[in-house]
């Protein structure tokens, strides 16, 4: 029997197989990820091929390897060695270059050969063990680590659902089916949100094809280096969060997470665009849409919108993520969640005697920055330590 099997191989789920195997007695024999895609962090990979992101948001240490300085000896090896490897501030890596290192993380810690390929449709309560049923097989591990992120959720305006129903074109981002390399733009291009996807995406149609781009933000777009403010990194901030009651963390991590905000880089490039009359920004909120020759009229509080196609870069629904899986294994370990939905775990991150959280699923605990990297590495600290123990 399996000691740990981690449900999700984005990078939450990765970061874990790997700290586990690195910071613990368990070997490749012991840990397993069951994840549907072809290769471990697919999700990642997608979401950020498709908005042409070129820098991560987040610093050089906040990575999947262990010593927080990988990533820059990394790009130091002279065959990585590149002028163009961060940017300003706090070093952010270049998309190409996390890329790699992930794949040589990967690769070097041969932790492809710990994938399943395959989807937990069910699990059960074993008492001693827990058993989880993919539509091929049904797997025993003492310990199961849900790592689910929030990339299967995109949000869907009900207006654009509506709009897509009458043949226009409209695509999420973060849709499975999207691919911006085979994405044409035959006339103006609106793209919904004001995050760092939508100024990316806004960029890329301009610069990749072209196009005449509306970006409709339903507020000004503010500027903020970071996901979060970055005083969450550290403890202090932490300490007060743990030390609150669980029904008020949801409305600081709310509080603190700068959505709809860009990096000082990305503001700078669209405002150029906007100069240059390449794109047009508005600050507006959609309520209707009319279909017209084959495009659409985007009906706002402040105006009325032609376009041909639409690209919505309105990141994902804010509910607790992983589906009817999580709501058959809340049913089956009787497993307590806050108002928000989201599980109330203890500080190791267990949920369950034999259940571990991290990601999104932790974020009553890990805080503000559970969805992120740095998330993943604080995650993985509290589960190898309990593993210790063990
Ligand atoms: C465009 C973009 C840019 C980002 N940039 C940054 C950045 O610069 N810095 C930063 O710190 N963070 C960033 N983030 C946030 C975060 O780090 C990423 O979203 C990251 O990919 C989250 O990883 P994850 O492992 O939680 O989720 P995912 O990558 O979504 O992986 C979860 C996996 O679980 C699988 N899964 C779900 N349900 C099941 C099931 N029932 N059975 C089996 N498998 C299942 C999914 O298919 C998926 O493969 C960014 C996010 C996006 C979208």
């Amino acid at each position: 029997m399996l000691e740990m099997l981690i449900i999700g191989g984005g990078i939450h789920g990765v970061h874990l197989a790997h700290s586990l195997l690195q910071q613990t007695q368990m070997t490749h024999n012991d840990i397993r990820i069951l994840d549907p895609h072809k290769e471990l962090l697919h999700e990642w990979r997608r979401c950020v091929r498709n908005c042409g992101m070129k820098y991560l948001r987040s610093s050089s240490v906040h990575h999947i390897d262990i010593p927080a300085f990988s990533l820059r000896w990394y790009a130091a090896l002279p065959e990585n060695k590149k002028d163009t490897n961060f940017i300003p501030p706090k070093d952010r890596p270049s998309v190409e270059l996390f890329n790699a290192h992930c794949q040589m993380v990967v690769d070097d810690h041969q932790l492809e050969s710990l994938h399943i390929k395959g989807r937990a449709l069910e699990i059960q309560n074993k008492v001693n063990y827990i058993s989880v049923v993919t539509a091929e097989e049904t797997i025993n591990a003492r310990f199961v680590l849900f790592a689910i992120g929030m990339g299967e959720q995109p949000l869907w305006p009900t207006w654009a659902v509506r709009l897509r129903e009458m043949g226009v074109s409209v695509n999420h981002l973060f849709d499975p089916s999207f691919c911006f390399e085979s994405y044409r733009a035959d006339g103006p291009v609106a793209v919904i949100g004001g995050g760092v996807s939508g100024g990316h995406t806004s960029l890329r149609l301009i610069d990749k094809l072209n196009a005449d781009v509306l970006w409709i933000s339903r507020k000004e777009v503010s500027v903020s280096d970071f996901d979060f403010a970055p005083r969450w990194i550290g403890p202090r901030h932490m300490e007060e969060f743990c030390r609150s009651p669980i029904e008020q963390r949801r409305q600081q991590i709310v509080a603190a997470r700068a959505k709809g905000s860009v990096p000082q880089d990305i503001k700078l490039a669209v405002d150029k665009a906007a100069a240059l009359n390449q794109l047009t920004f508005i600050t507006d909120e959609i309520t209707d849409v009319k279909c017209q020759n084959g495009g659409a009229l985007l009906i706002g509080r402040q105006g009325r919108y032609d376009c041909q196609k639409i690209v919505l870069a309105t990141g994902f629904v804010e509910k607790r993520p992983g589906g009817d899986f999580i709501n058959q294994a809340m049913n089956e370990f009787d497993l307590k969640t806050a108002a928000c939905g989201f599980p109330v775990v203890t500080p190791s991150l267990q949920w369950h005697d034999r259940i571990f959280v991290t990601g999104p699923l932790s974020e009553l605990q890990i805080g503000p920055v559970a969805r992120n990297i740095v998330g993943a590495r604080r995650s993985s600290s509290k589960i190898t330590a309990a593993f210790k123990k063990k």
